[in-house]
């Protein structure tokens, strides 16, 4: 186990020296991220050297000055926003079966009871969910109707009719919907591939690894593997011909899979779209859960298979890694969020008996209870809620300079676990800041059809 004095010294280049100014390396020079307006810039080895060595002496506010002087940076204030009191809904997740054919150690869901009985969602609830999805927005608008569960396959009534049901209420209303669907890929059927064919549904199956760790993390509930059933099913989703839909695999990473590079190879050999890591950070069982040393390790993992992309790159391929296209799309767009993902705001979840929570995560929890899809979301909570969520409102946020581009974390985990991630989130950030500057410079046009990938 490394003492603090070790972790201060691997993280020394990422922690916040300054809210305002952060520096950074890449194979195309050394570059400063001007904080408040998201700018890049290229540093000349003297003024690093100076910028650098008045950070580490912990003179901030000289180092800010400093930069200003330099044209690097152009406000000294930090700007503050404010929390909106409501927001319109624009994506919703049916938890269309509170129950789950697995068996998974960290399940956030609870084997998708989440703490309650099992249960599965009547297509009226489902109906009135989506008739307050659709009911309010404008003509021409874009909106997703998410399926999550425990697994939503269970209740493959509900999931096919309510598919439906949104499609001709949609087309009606002129609003174009798309469609996801989160599972296990256990349950398949040739009806449901048939179902996502027609509606052009997004798939994110989720997979732990290849056989040995998936069967390890994602049992049946018997304990015996899952992943053979998977891997057969995976085969008959993408031997679709002209398939209209995608196939997204999604890596939960605990300390027991921790071997990325080999994962990513598994899966793009599996013939997945795309795959993304995402670390479980708060498990309601408390099994499972990344500490300090496991998401340093994540760190290292992660930045080799940026490496591995880097490499692809070079060679003319861009490898579909959701990890590092999302964080140099949000580099570039620098969109300065305040908020890290629409929970509680334009997106909410819905439990089996219809009550509305601030996303999948929260559903039967009453930190993130939002009112129901028979009353409507209860304005008073919404409200309250996106002012305590605020970015302006966490700590120690306000502070850090990577706020912009993390804008919190994950409320869930915050609320739950508090930021055990912050060293792993910079320093990811960090490495794709570098990335972003090197690729903008020795091929523009990689980054451009980046820029444009989904
Ligand atoms: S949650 Fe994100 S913005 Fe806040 S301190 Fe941690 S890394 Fe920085
Ligand atoms: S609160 Fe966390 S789990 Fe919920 S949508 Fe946001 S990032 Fe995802």
């Amino acid at each position: 186990m490394p003492n603090a004095a070790q972790a201060i010294g691997r993280h020394s280049a990422t922690r916040p020296r300054s809210a305002r100014l952060h520096l950074f390396n890449s194979g195309a020079g050394r570059f400063a991220l001007d904080v408040e307006s998201g700018r890049i810039n290229r540093l000349a080895a003297e003024h690093a050297g100076v910028l650098d060595a008045t950070l580490r002496l912990g003179d901030t506010r000289r180092a800010e000055l400093t930069a200003v002087a330099l044209g690097l940076s152009s406000i000294l204030n930090v700007t503050e926003h404010e929390a909106p009191k409501s927001v319109p809904l624009k994506a919703i997740s049916l938890a269309v079966a509170q129950k789950c054919n697995l068996g998974c150690t960290y399940c956030y869901a609870q084997q998708g009871t989440f703490g309650g009985e099992a249960s599965n969602m009547p297509p009226d609830v489902a109906k009135a969910a989506i008739d307050q999805l659709i009911r309010t927005a404008e003509t021409g608008e874009t909106l997703t109707l998410a399926f999550m569960g425990g697994e939503p396959l269970v209740n493959r009534g509900t999931l096919h009719a309510s598919t439906r049901y949104a499609a001709r209420l949609a087309a009606a209303r002129g609003i174009r919907l798309r469609f996801s669907l989160t599972t296990n890929a256990t349950l398949l059927h040739e009806e449901d591939i048939e179902l996502f064919q027609e509606y052009g549904f997004t798939l994110t199956v989720s997979i732990d690894g290849l056989q040995e760790a998936n069967d390890r993390l994602r049992p049946y509930r018997s304990g015996k593997g899952s992943f053979k059933t998977l891997a057969n099913n995976l085969s008959a989703l993408l031997a679709v011909e002209r398939r209209r839909y995608r196939v997204l695999a999604r890596v939960t990473v605990t300390p027991k899979n921790l071997d990325l590079p080999e994962i990513m190879t598994g899966l793009l050999d599996m013939g997945f779209d795309a795959f993304m890591f995402s670390p479980m950070l708060s498990a309601p069982s408390g099994k499972d859960e990344m500490l300090a040393d496991d998401l340093d390790c994540l760190l290292e993992q992660l930045i080799v298979c940026g490496n591995i992309f880097r490499e692809a790159l070079r060679q003319g391929r861009i490898l579909p890694f959701t990890n590092i296209i999302k964080t140099l799309q949000r580099i570039h767009h620098y969109e300065r969020e305040q908020y890290p993902c629409g929970a509680g705001g334009g997106y909410m979840g819905v439990s089996a008996d219809g009550g509305l929570y601030a996303c999948h995560r929260f559903v039967d929890d009453d930190d993130g209870h939002m009112g129901s899809v028979f009353g409507g979301v209860d304005t008073e909570k919404q409200s309250s809620w996106l002012e305590k969520r605020h970015l302006d409102k966490q700590s120690p946020c306000g502070s850090c300079w990577a706020r912009y581009l993390c804008s919190g974390s994950c409320h869930y985990e915050a609320i739950k676990r508090g930021r055990p991630a912050c060293d792993y989130i910079r320093g990811w950030l960090h490495y794709c800041l570098g990335l972003y500057s090197e690729i903008l410079q020795a091929q523009p046009d990689a980054m451009s059809q980046i820029l444009a990938s989904h």
